[in-house]
């Protein structure tokens, strides 16, 4: 079975072709493309042969995502969306990253929820409150559905965006019976301390 079919892409603070920085208000060409598209390969070139020379050495390399985010200025949009078939590309405005100063023990929200289940060590055990709150969101409008694709293993993955911070989220749908949804659902209130 594929490995990471989930996964949180954040948006790239600078156009991977040019490597112009992105400032606030500027409009960035977002593009998603299975990971072992020529484009992909050819970006992320650098990082894959580090890679490929851990595993040479005996390390264990960083398994790849199914599919890789690649942000882009206007321009260079122009003269690379050709180049590639998207599995689903679309522009948004950029918004800095938030200041890291937040308050750490703020309330858990179902925002921050999802994010650090995505993020933290064992996804794979949380796969269905992963889905439920990325539905949650995205019925209150905090996440909007991009494009669903299908991974090489057959699972249906969902591709959301962040509306304000531009994150992408890979979502896999875990087929719940309607006789698991509670059983999700008291795990999200769990976590949430409800
Ligand atoms: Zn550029």
């Amino acid at each position: 079975m594929a490995r990471v079919d989930w996964n949180l892409h954040s948006r790239f603070r600078a156009c991977r072709a040019c490597g112009g920085e992105f400032a606030a208000g500027d409009v960035v060409r977002t593009g998603v493309l299975p990971f072992a598209d020529p484009l992909v390969q050819t970006i992320f070139a650098e990082k894959i042969a580090e890679e490929a020379a851990k595993a040479a050495a005996g390390e264990t390399p960083k398994p790849h995502p199914e599919f890789a985010r690649l942000d882009f200025c206007e321009n260079c949009w122009k003269a690379k969306s050709g180049e590639a078939v998207w599995t689903s590309a679309w522009k948004s405005a950029y918004v800095p990253p938030p200041k890291q100063d937040e308050d750490p023990a703020a309330k858990a929200s179902p925002e921050t929820l999802l994010r650090s289940l995505v993020e933290g060590d064992a996804p794979d055990e949380h796969l269905q409150a992963i889905y439920l709150l990325a539905v949650m969101l995205e019925r209150k409008k905090i996440l909007v559905e991009r494009a669903t694709r299908f991974s090489s293993d057959g699972a249906r993955v969902r591709i959301y965006e962040h509306r304000r911070s531009g994150d992408i989220i890979l979502v896999t749908d875990p087929c719940m019976t309607d006789g698991e949804i509670p059983e999700a659902q008291a795990e999200i209130e769990r976590l949430l301390g409800i």
